[in-house]
C-alpha cells in the first residue's frame, strides 16, 4: 500500500511505547509507505515534525508535547494506556485497531480456557502423563453457562463460537442489542447485570477498562455468580479486585481463574497469583494484532485525516472505549 493522503510528502509518524520494542513496525511502515519519517526511541528528533503516533503505554506527558499532532492510533483494541495520561491532547482524533486477526486470536483463547476448565483438561494432561485410562464428569455445554460481559468487537465473536459449541451463552453490554445471535441471551446496563450474572458457571471479562468497569470482578459480584464458578478475565488488569479473587477462590465461591490481564505487567515472580495452582496464568497473549494492519489502519486513519474526512475506528472520549 502507499500513502495517498493530500499531503505532498510520506509522514512523519512516532511509534511511542515504555512497555515494548517497537521496532517491530518499522520494516512494515517503510515497505508500506516509502519515504515515510519514523521517529522513535530517546531521540524523537524536532517534535513540531510529528503527525501522527502510534502508541502502546507511551510515556505521560510526551504527546501534549507534539504541537502538529493529527492522530493519536492506539497499537491496541482497548486505550486506557493513553486515556490515562492527565496531559492527553483529548482534541487529537485518537483511534484504536480492529483487526480480524486479532478477534480471531481471541475467540479461539476464550473457548479454549471454557472448554479447559469444563472438560477438566488440566486433570487429563495429568492422566496422560502418568498412562492413567481415567475420565472425568462430563456435563453437557448446554448445561454449562457461560456470561460473557462485553458484547463488543471481540465478545459477539466469542459469544457466537460458545453458542456454536453447544454452551448456553449469554452477554452483557451497556446498550440494548437488537439481535445476537441463536443460542445468545442478552443482557444490558446496571439494571440487568444481576439478572446476566445468575447461574453463570463461567464468567467471562471482555469489557474495556473505563471508571465505570474498573473494579468491575469483584467480592459482591463473585457472590452473584453460582458457587464454583470460573473466571476468565481477558479484558484489563485493573478490572480485578485481586485480594476479592484470593478470597473467593479460598471460600470455594470461585473453583478456578483464568487470568491474562494484570494490573502489573509482567505479574512479578513473588505475586501469589503464580503459586496458586487454580489460577491459570497467562501473560496478556490472549491474543495479538497483525502488524500489517496496525500499519495500514494508521495510514489510512491520518489519510482521511488530512482529506478533512473522520477516521475509522475513531473513539469516542467520552463514552471512554
Ligand atoms: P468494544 O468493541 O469497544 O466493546 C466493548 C463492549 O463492552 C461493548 O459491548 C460495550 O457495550 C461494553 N461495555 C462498555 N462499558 C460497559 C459498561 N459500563 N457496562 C456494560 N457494558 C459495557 O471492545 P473490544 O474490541 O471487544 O475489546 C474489549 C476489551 O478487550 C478491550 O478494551 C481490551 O481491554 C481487551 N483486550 C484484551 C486483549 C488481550 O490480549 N488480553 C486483546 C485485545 C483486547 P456497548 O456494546 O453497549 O457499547
Amino acid at each position: 500500500m502507499t500513502f495517498t493522503a493530500a499531503a505532498t510528502k510520506p509522514p512523519c509518524i512516532a511509534l511511542l511505547s515504555e512497555a515494548i520494542d517497537m521496532n517491530y513496525l518499522v520494516d512494515t511502515f517503510r515497505q508500506s509507505c516509502p519515504g515515510i519519517d519514523l521517529r522513535l526511541g530517546n531521540d524523537l528528533g524536532p517534535l513540531e515534525d510529528i503527525e501522527a503516533a502510534v502508541c502502546w503505554f507511551p510515556p505521560h506527558g510526551l504527546l501534549a508535547q507534539l504541537p502538529r499532532l493529527e492522530l493519536v492510533q492506539s497499537l491496541a483494541a482497548g486505550i486506557d494506556h493513553l486515556v490515562d495520561d492527565a496531559a492527553l491532547p483529548r482534541e487529537v482524533p485518537l483511534c484504536r485497531v480492529v483487526d480480524t486477526t486479532m478477534t480471531a486470536g481471541m475467540n479461539a483463547y476464550v473457548c479454549w480456557a471454557v472448554v479447559q476448565q469444563q472438560r477438566h483438561m488440566s486433570a487429563y494432561v495429568k492422566s496422560a502423563a502418568a498412562a492413567q485410562w481415567q475420565e472425568q464428569p462430563f456435563v453437557t455445554p448446554r448445561r454449562h453457562r457461560v456470561g460473557i460481559a462485553g458484547l463488543g468487537n471481540l465478545g459477539l465473536a466469542c459469544a457466537n463460537s460458545l453458542a456454536t459449541i453447544g454452551y448456553d451463552v449469554r452477554g452483557w453490554s451497556r446498550s440494548a442489542k437488537a439481535y445476537l445471535a441463536e443460542g445468545v441471551t442478552a443482557f444490558h446496563g446496571d439494571d440487568q447485570l444481576d439478572a446476566f450474572l445468575s447461574g453463570c458457571d463461567t464468567l467471562v471479562c471482555l469489557l474495556p477498562l473505563t471508571p465505570q468497569t474498573h473494579g468491575f470482578l469483584n467480592a459482591e459480584l463473585f457472590s452473584k455468580l453460582p458457587r464454583g464458578a470460573h473466571l476468565i478475565n481477558v479484558g484489563r488488569g485493573d478490572h480485578l479486585v485481586e485480594a476479592d479473587l484470593i478470597a473467593a477462590l479460598a471460600s470455594g465461591q470461585l473453583r478456578a481463574a483464568t487470568l491474562d490481564a494484570f494490573s502489573v505487567e509482567p505479574l512479578p515472580a513473588e505475586h501469589p497469583f503464580w503459586h496458586d495452582p487454580r489460577i491459570l496464568v497467562t501473560p496478556h497473549i490472549a491474543t495479538r494484532t497483525d502488524g500489517l494492519v496496525i500499519v495500514q489502519q494508521t495510514l489510512d486513519n491520518l489519510a482521511a485525516l488530512q482529506r478533512g474526512e473522520r477516521p475509522r475506528l475513531q473513539v469516542d472520549l467520552a463514552r471512554g472505549y
